[in-house]
């Protein structure tokens, strides 16, 4: 059996997966199991922030690989330790809780919101806002934040105490504070699965005023938006928000699993011992990773993640078969005139990787790519969307 058939027969039906098997990579390039190369402009998602196999990344990751590779969370580790440091003086924050996914860190911010409200505000305030077309999650509990109907059906009785209203819409959010016991609003600063579609600066100012005026948290989601993909480290920094809590995972650590909560001075005290906890979570090898990942995201790195942004966006501009372009620095999605599928279809064939997000094709290339490659994979892009 191949890769793909025993794939198929083995792993369980919950990918609809391309049909490219990838063997291995360098920096923006991929190569499958026939030797064909692809320019990665979607990163696994957002997550091989520094593309494949990077030097330096590799070298941090294997030097931690030759220390110790786990502990738990039963002892002190450096890594661990310095990342939440680098987190704290990087965004002003105060105190870090490490997970494994993007998930996993919203659930500990939905757990950090529900006991801070019950100790400041009282037991009744309970909900939690988010956003319809929002995404923040599988697990039961992130599932019924997500506003987005069509993941809940097969999964009832999802976790209570959960509020979608529209985006963009301040009085909906004015009427749901009114309505509900709302501890805190958690939301995405770009919805990213939801078809990369940026909050604008008004709503998302209006967001941290309601928040405010009713005494509320205000939590952003940055798994997708974080680590700079935006062209800051963090994507509210774009909006000048001060979130209380912020969760990231996805380009934290350039590959390897690690989410992360920051909860600043009104929530660092909320989670006492034995509250929350992850076995794997604060990795040391994970952490060393995104030590090396944000040590490379400084103000050069993000200056030319939004050159790059422009570039794209000139290219963009030009091409007949492209009539929007949404998102910020290397987080873009594109409305094609064509179908995002066959766009992505044919991309592929040509030796791109792109992906789609509801009906735009999205772009989520590594922040490092070279100029050139960007460039092949924008004229490939224009090109198949004609
Ligand atoms: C991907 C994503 C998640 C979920 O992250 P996982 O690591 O898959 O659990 C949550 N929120 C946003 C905004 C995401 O893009």
């Amino acid at each position: 059996m191949d890769t793909m058939a025993r794939d198929n027969a083995y792993v369980a039906n919950t990918y609809r997966r391309f049909p490219v098997s990838i063997v291995r990579g360098k920096g923006s390039l991929l190569w499958d199991e026939d030797g064909k190369e692809y320019i990665d402009m979607g990163t696994g998602i957002a997550v091989n922030t520094l593309g494949v196999a990077d030097d330096g990344w590799q070298q941090a990751v294997t030097a931690q690989l030759g220390l110790v590779q786990h502990t738990s969370n039963l002892y002190y580790t450096e890594p661990c330790a310095r990342l939440a440091e680098m987190l704290c003086q990087r965004t002003g924050m105060k105190k870090v809780f490490f997970g494994n996914s993007g998930a996993e860190a919203n659930e500990c911010a939905i757990k950090v919101a529900r006991k801070w409200a019950a100790e400041q505000l009282g037991p009744e305030y309970t909900t939690i806002i988010t956003l319809q077309n929002s995404f923040h999650g599988r697990t039961l509990t992130t599932l019924a934040a997500t506003g987005q109907e069509h993941y809940h059906e097969l999964f009832q009785p999802l976790t209570p105490g959960f509020v979608h209203v529209p985006a963009e819409d301040v009085e909906a959010l004015r009427k749901a504070f009114e309505q509900h016991k709302v501890a805190a609003v958690l939301m995405e600063c770009i919805q990213g699965e939801g078809g990369v579609v940026p909050l604008s600066p008004a709503y998302a100012a209006a967001v941290e005023e309601i928040v405010r005026a009713n005494g509320a948290l205000l939590m952003v989601d940055e798994v997708q938006t974080g680590n700079g993909r935006t062209g800051a480290l963090y994507a509210y920094m774009n909006y000048g928000l001060h979130p209380d809590v912020v969760t990231t995972a996805k380009g934290l650590s350039g590959g390897l699993p690690l989410g992360a909560v920051l909860m600043n001075e009104r929530t660092e005290h909320v989670l006492g011992y034995g509250d929350h906890g992850s076995t794997f979570g604060g990795n040391p090898v994970c952490c060393a990773a995104a030590l090396y990942v944000l040590g490379c995201i400084d103000d050069a790195l993000l200056m030319s993640v939004r050159e790059k942004e422009y570039c794209l966006r000139n290219r963009f501009a030009a091409s007949g078969g492209i009539t929007e372009v949404t998102g910020m620095g290397l987080m873009l999605g594109l409305k094609t005139v064509k179908p995002a599928a066959e766009v992505v279809q044919r991309c592929m064939e040509q030796g791109v990787l792109c992906l789609t997000a509801k009906q735009k094709v999205r772009l989520l290339p590594a922040l490092n790519i070279p100029m050139a490659l960007l460039e092949k994979a924008a004229d490939i892009i224009c090109e198949v969307t004609q």
